[in-house]
């Protein structure tokens, strides 16, 4: 008998029934409704899309509704979730600074990149010279802090000139005495 004639022919018996049968196959019934799931994922993911184009406004208004209501809860759940998964936050967020640099590098130096100087080639040595001796003044306008700061900035302003690779020691050496003592070696 199809489904609709039993529910028709006595709806509390067929909603006790099928409640049971829920409750004694829950695998069973997680599974069948997974696969129906996974078969129809396209088409409605692709419904989404569209039903989501044509409601913007009202969907982006009421998710903000909703954000402000349970900002709190939110804001819990973020902070548990940072809480929990620290390490791969922090992680990944090293393997992008580390991605970026690398890219900065390479454009300045080449591949692999080396220090200008005595061609250290050891990564983590790596800094970026402003070749005009510029460095401190252009530090300050990013309120003291280099590294990151800076290599932001060269990649927003599409890797001005003037800049080169250094190790740190040929940077110093060069920033405090005005000189390396690489050059003078090689005199
Ligand atoms: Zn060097
Ligand atoms: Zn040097």
């Amino acid at each position: 008998m199809p489904i609709k004639e039993r529910y028709r022919q006595n709806p509390q018996k067929y909603i006790e029934e099928s409640t049971r049968y829920c409750q004694e196959n829950k695998e069973k019934v997680k599974e069948s409704k997974h696969n129906s799931y996974l078969k129809n994922k396209e088409e409605r993911i692709k419904k989404a899309k569209i039903y989501y184009q044509e409601n913007k406004e009202k969907i982006n208004r009421r998710n903000n509704q909703r954000y402000i209501k349970n900002k709190e809860k939110y804001k819990l759940t973020q902070k548990r979730y940072f809480q929990n998964n620290k390490e791969k936050i922090y992680e990944r967020a090293r393997l992008y600074r580390r991605r970026i640099k690398l890219e900065i590098f390479n454009h300045y130096s080449g591949d692999p990149p080396k220090c200008d100087c005595c061609k250290e080639e050891q990564f983590e040595f790596l800094t970026i010279d402003h070749i005009d001796g510029s460095g401190r003044e252009h530090r300050r306008q990013f309120g003291g802090r280099g590294g990151d700061a800076l290599y932001q900035w060269l990649r927003r302003n599409n890797y001005p000139k003037g800049f080169r690779v250094l190790c740190y020691n040929c940077n110093c050496c060069i920033g405090h005495l005005g000189y390396c003592p690489h050059s003078r070696e090689k005199q």
